[in-house]
């Protein structure tokens, strides 16, 4: 049971094969039994998934449908989820219990999904491997040596584990992505302001957005619908129709232009990478799809701009876990200056920390300019490159990561090295832009995805080249050993 995709349950429930609370019993008793080795997990919601689900079964019996209706999923610890803890994977949350449920959260409940949990990630959403967790690192299920990715690592993990079909997710500079290509899972990022922001817990306002972690094209297409939309609380929030994401799956790749950025191919990629790529290049042709060479010539810039930009938004964010209005208080403070101090050092961890001291020099009078102001001028070259390569072709492909999911451990005394990881993935938050992450092979046991942009709102097109692509391939079907 375990093994259906959100496609399968849909159709099971609606063929009356077996109910939601049948299927969310099974999948909190496989949590139980094997989220041990991953610690995918901060919290498990067994009373409120069991509600949920005995709510869908009764709405189902009324003659209710939907894709969403009785399927369980789990959100990442950073969407507010009323009465629940919602802790960002921080001591600085560890005892907040939201007074509210995030957009997201709503209108997937609204659609009938049953919250099984809420997932491990990296503090505040700060981490490419899912180690800064105050909850403890989460293992990558092909190997528990090493890292899921993040920091969506705890959904990531879970769903790639078979331990639930689908998870919400966030991505700021490639956390939904990048722990896709790390665990073999289809990651989608939307257009920013395709979904609604409101009670997601922010790291970096301008770059973050929330999105699905599933198995397949098909999976994230069904989540998304649910989660996708205008929302009047988020001011961010775009009012544009939301298309019928499945509906627009099975479309021809005939005449499709795919532009490959020649700076993707350089020095810093794993060669082993790359011609996994070229392979997803080559069955795409199969499809019909024509093949262009194309430039980004300021990805080169990317990493240290937004390695400025999303620090000094989170120093602002995060400044009010001050231990009066939100999170964490030390005990018995001698005065106010000394309960900040205490509360802040205690609360946020080292990278949460180091980010904040960064983002704060960075706005800082006299860095701003040669710091903050020149890291927008890059977001915006970065943007422009991305417009005049979409007059030419209709998507474009690369790899999500330049190396497979490293040891745990590996990267921790040396941040930059971890920060360099991104280099593929933080170009689209930059602009804003649609990304997804799709399976594409494996190097030495790991998995390996391919990523595809798309112009503003053509998350659809994502959907449909990968979904066409998965049609034609295997690799998201392989299950990793053990689980
Ligand atoms: N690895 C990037 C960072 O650490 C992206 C994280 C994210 O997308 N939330 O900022």
């Amino acid at each position: 049971m375990h093994q259906m995709t959100l496609a399968e349950i849909a159709r099971g429930l609606a063929d009356k094969k077996f109910s939601s609370e049948e299927l969310t019993k099974v999948l909190l008793a496989r949590i139980t039994q094997l989220d041990p080795q991953l610690n995918s997990f901060i919290s498990l919601t067994e009373e409120l998934a069991l509600e949920q689900a005995k709510a869908a079964d009764a709405r189902r019996a009324n003659g209710e449908s939907g894709a969403l209706l009785g399927a369980p999923i789990a959100h990442k610890d950073l969407f507010c989820t009323q009465g629940i803890r919602t802790s960002c994977g921080s001591k600085m949350l560890d005892n907040f219990k939201a007074p509210y449920d995030a957009t997201v959260v709503s209108k997937l409940a609204a659609a009938g999904t049953v919250t099984l949990g809420k997932t491990n990630m990296d503090e505040f959403a700060m981490g490419s491997a899912n180690e800064s967790s105050w909850y403890g690192a989460v293992k990558n299920p092909w190997n528990l040596e090493h890292v899921p990715g993040g920091s969506s690592g705890g959904s990531a993990a879970a769903v790639a584990a078979r331990l639930l079909p689908a998870a919400t997710a966030t991505d700021t500079g490639g956390s939904i992505r990048q722990p896709a290509a790390f665990t073999n899972l289809t990651g989608l990022k939307p257009t920013y302001g395709r979904v609604s922001r409101w009670g997601m817990i922010a790291y970096a306002s301008s770059l973050d957005q929330g999105g699905p972690l599933a198995r397949t094209a098909e999976d994230c297409a069904i989540l998304l619908q649910g989660m996708a939309g205008f929302d009047p609380n988020d001011s961010t929030s775009i009012d544009e129709p939301v298309p019928d994401y499945a509906a627009g799956l099975n479309g021809s790749l005939q005449g499709l232009r795919i532009g490959v950025p020649k700076e993707y191919f350089g020095a810093g990629l794993d060669p082993r990478i790359a011609d996994l790529i070229q392979n997803s290049i080559q069955e795409l042709q199969k499809l019909g799809a024509v093949i262009k060479e194309i430039s980004l010539p300021n990805m080169q810039h990317a990493i240290p701009a937004y390695y400025v930009i999303a620090p000094a938004e989170a120093s602002s964010n995060l400044s009010r876990f001050d231990g009066v209005r939100f999170g964490h208080r030390c005990e018995d403070p001698k005065n106010l200056e000394d309960l900040y101090k205490r509360s802040r050092g205690e609360g946020f961890g080292a990278e949460v920390q180091r980010r904040i001291m960064v983002g704060a020099y960075a706005l800082s009078a006299g860095y701003y300019d040669a710091y903050y102001l020149k890291a927008q001028k890059i977001r915006r070259l970065v943007k422009n490159d991305f417009m005049a390569a979409f007059n030419e072709v209709d998507i474009i492909l690369g790899p999500t990561t330049p190396n497979p999911a490293w040891k745990l451990g590996a990267k921790n005394s040396d941040p930059v090295a971890a920060y360099l990881e991104d280099v593929y993935t933080i170009t689209a938050n930059l602009a804003g832009l649609p990304g997804l992450s799709m399976p594409a092979g494996f190097v030495d046991g790991l998995p390996v995805g391919v990523q595809l942009l798309a112009p503003y709102f053509q998350e659809g097109r994502l959907l449909n080249v990968a979904h066409q692509y998965q049609l034609n391939t295997d690799w998201h079907t392989r299950t990793p050993t053990g689980f």
